[in-house]
């Protein structure tokens, strides 16, 4: 058995390059230029960075793009107030709110309040319901973004017990759901385990697909996986390092070294599902432009 790299980011480049020619397509043909907007609330260089990162994406496929950036004190209602102004601007195709808020700001209040129409990020209820019910809605982009790498890794999906690490509403939920569902990359036998599992060593070893989504740097060890699993690691976790001149580098949730030689396929952090998960949102700002799953609001 060779050991197989799940190269997200060249994966990710491909896709901008598809994604760039259904744009020009698009726009000769007549079509408005999809147009994502992101609001930025405080200076978290870890979301400034993920922003930055989405904008520069969005100009390399060709669509335009609105950074909005908001002080860390600014108020509930102001905010609010920005999200119905995006609501209700028609040159926006499709926005996203990056989390996580500062504390005094209710994220569920401000998700509740983003129209699902426009809710490229997948979290609204509407669009989280629609999914569980295998309906046709936006997906949330980290797990939509390991689905296109199964898909296109062709790593069968159907019939295989898959362990999901951590719970969180944007990853270990939605993922765990899409894997179990009646579809081309799905019909696996899912576990979802989080911080209450007992015995979650015994789970991992017996998985055939592991994803780990629990921000615990090299949490997942050689011992706990099973011989040639296929291993997807979604954890961005910072570790200081004094092998790197800024004294800190990033590593994932699964150690990576240990691990990746008994495994068929991993992804390696970074460089893995970060830059899956921003081109799944262009994706979804693509079929927001396209009203492919909804008519504009
Ligand atoms: P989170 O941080 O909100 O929640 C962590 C989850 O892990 C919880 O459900 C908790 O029950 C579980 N957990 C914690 N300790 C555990 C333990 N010892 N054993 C079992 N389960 C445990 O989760 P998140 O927002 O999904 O983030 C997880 C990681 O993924 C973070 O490192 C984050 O930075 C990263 N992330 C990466 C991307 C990407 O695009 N690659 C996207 C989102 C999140």
């Amino acid at each position: 058995m060779t050991l197989q790299i799940i190269d997200g980011k060249a994966l990710a480049n491909q896709i901008k390059e598809e994604l760039k020619l259904e744009v020009e397509h698009w726009v000769e043909n007549g079509g408005k230029r999809p147009h994502l907007a992101a609001v930025l609330v405080g200076d978290d260089p870890a979301s400034q960075a993920y922003v930055r990162n989405k904008v520069k994406s969005c100009e390399q496929v060709g669509f335009q793009s609105t950074l909005l950036k908001y002080e860390a004190d600014m108020a509930e209602d102001d905010l609010l107030d920005i999200v119905k102004g995006l609501n209700e601007n028609p040159e926006i195709d499709g926005y996203i709110v990056q989390l996580p808020l500062p504390k005094h700001i209710d994220e569920n209040k401000i998700l509740l309040a983003i129209d699902y129409r426009k809710d490229v990020d997948g979290f609204h209820p509407v669009n989280f319901g629609r999914m569980a019910q295998g309906l046709d809605s936006y997906l949330p982009a980290t797990p939509m973004g390991i689905l296109t790498m199964l898909d296109r890794y062709n790593i069968e999906t159907s019939g295989k017990d898959v362990v999901v690490l951590g719970r969180s509403n944007i990853v270990g939920t939605p993922i765990s759901i899409l894997l179990s569902r009646k579809a081309k990359v799905g019909n696996a036998t899912v576990t979802l385990t989080h911080s209450r599992t007992s015995d979650l060593e015994g789970h991992l070893k017996r998985a055939d697909i592991i994803v780990a989504a629990i921000g615990i740097p090299l949490f997942v060890k050689k011992e706990m996986v099973k011989q040639g699993a296929v291993i997807i690691d979604v954890g961005i976790n910072r570790v200081t390092s004094p092998d790197t001149k800024s004294g800190y580098k990033l590593v994932g949730d699964v150690d990576y070294d240990h691990v990746a030689p008994n495994c068929s396929h991993i992804t390696p952090v970074p460089g893995g599902v970060g830059p899956m998960t921003v081109v799944s949102l262009l994706q979804n700002t693509m079929k927001a432009a396209k009203e492919t799953i909804y008519n504009k609001p």
